[in-house]
């Protein structure tokens, strides 16, 4: 009798997933895209898009939310309702792009729509309505609330990620919600990991200032403990890669950018400082790394009698996303439903927005995307059909996550 009964319901469940794999658009999701795409969207300048983009959900019958970032400038924030016992997701992207530059212009050919921001990500961005409109249009209600926000500020520094950070400032405050942000960005894989990074600075500053070479027998030089520097950063990679490398994203990486000293050639350097990049696992947080670089430096600077100054900017904790999280699963069943395939699950060493929602908004975050091959290149292009598939793996997966008619708790 029990089992009788749970096979129906799995039989229920498969025709509602198919309903809803079906009520996608393809289409209509192409269009939608072209139209996003041919709106220029650099980042500070979103005002446009942004517009056009809540013109669409107020369209599908959504109370938008339109939260400024700065003047005429706007997050765009949108709830599907649910029944209210069920966990809550936010579908998550960004509307801006990197500049136009040399870009191919924004046309449609076959199976691609080519132009700046159509794979990053305005294509995932259509998906992502082309799900909500399929949720509507199949009549689902979900056991939770499906959030969507399409934010400003992600691509160029300029903008400080102003957009990803109001984010966090309205998940406090309790104007937006969701239990996980599944961000649309990247390739159509499970992306639950994230290395940190910072830019370091490492300054050695003599105290008795620039002095004519003659007098300082070479050994002294602070230029030479540089060197030792150096080396002792080799030796420091060389741990790095001994260590234990994380299964996902690999070993950590620490890089030089530049090496200043000196300013003549026969006086001895006053202050020399290198700066570079590291990238570390979840092991550890930024304060610990950084102490890891002074505790490298202070014997060489101490050997030379130099001053020692080590910091960091631009640093970004690390995040990590079980792959068992529930959410996550639901995107990989989603995804097996619609692909046939499992779908990879990855880490890597660049950061992105979920370092900054895991870490400082405290709320578990992954990507899945539709594609990710041709971001930021000139001959930009998304495939068509891999956006309708992407819109279906998320209409699926907040099917799945959120629960559908009682068929989770
Ligand atoms: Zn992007």
């Amino acid at each position: 009798m029990q089992i009788k009964k749970s096979r129906m319901q799995m039989e229920q469940k498969q025709d509602q997933w198919t309903a809803l794999k079906d009520a996608i658009d393809g289409e209509w999701i192409a269009q939608m895209a072209h139209a996003l795409v041919e709106i220029p969207s650099v980042t500070l300048q979103e005002a446009e898009v942004c517009r056009y983009y809540a013109v669409q959900l107020d369209k599908l019958g959504f109370a938008v939310d339109r939260r400024e970032v700065s003047e005429g400038r706007y997050n765009l924030y949108a709830r599907l309702p649910g029944s209210g016992n069920g966990p809550s997701l936010m579908l998550n992207g960004h509307l801006d792009t990197i500049p136009i530059g040399d870009c191919v212009p924004c046309r449609r050919e076959g199976d691609r729509l080519y132009g700046r921001g159509s794979t990053d990500m305005k294509g995932a961005m259509a998906a992502k309505l082309g799900a909500l409109r399929a949720l509507k249009t199949a009549g689902i209600t979900l056991n939770g609330d499906l959030w969507l926000a399409a934010i400003v500020g992600h691509e160029q520094p300029e903008a400080g990620k102003d957009g990803p950070l109001a984010l966090v400032e309205d998940y406090k405050s309790g104007r937006v919600g969701g239990d996980r942000i599944l961000i649309g960005e990247g390739w159509n894989e499970l992306w639950v990991m994230s290395m940190g990074t910072m830019v370091f600075t490492i300054e050695l500053t003599s105290p008795r200032g620039g002095t004519h070479t003659t007098y300082v027998p070479f050994e002294e030089n602070p230029i030479r403990f540089v060197g030792d520097l150096i080396q002792r950063i080799t030796a420091y990679q060389e741990e790095l890669d001994a260590g234990a490398s994380h299964p996902l994203a690999g070993t950590e990486r620490i890089d030089l950018g530049t090496v200043e000293a000196g300013d003549y050639f026969n006086r001895t350097p006053v202050q020399c400082r290198l700066t570079g990049t590291v990238r570390w696992g979840p092991r550890a947080r930024a304060e610990e790394v950084l102490a890891e670089l002074r505790d490298l430096a202070a014997p060489i600077a101490e050997a030379g009698q130099l001053e020692l100054e080590v910091s960091m900017d631009h640093e970004r904790e690390p995040f990590e996303t079980p792959a068992e999280d529930p959410a996550v699963q639901a995107v990989a069943q989603a995804h097996r439903f619609v692909h046939g395939d499992e779908s990879a699950v990855t880490g890597k060493r660049i950061v992105g927005d979920a370092n900054l929602f895991v870490n400082l908004g405290g709320v578990p975050s992954f990507y899945y995307g539709p594609s990710n091959e041709t971001a930021h290149s000139d001959g930009e292009w998304v495939s068509l059909s891999r956006l309708e598939q992407a819109a279906q793996v998320y209409a699926l997966s907040a099917a799945a996550y959120c629960g559908l008619n009682g068929s989770r708790k």
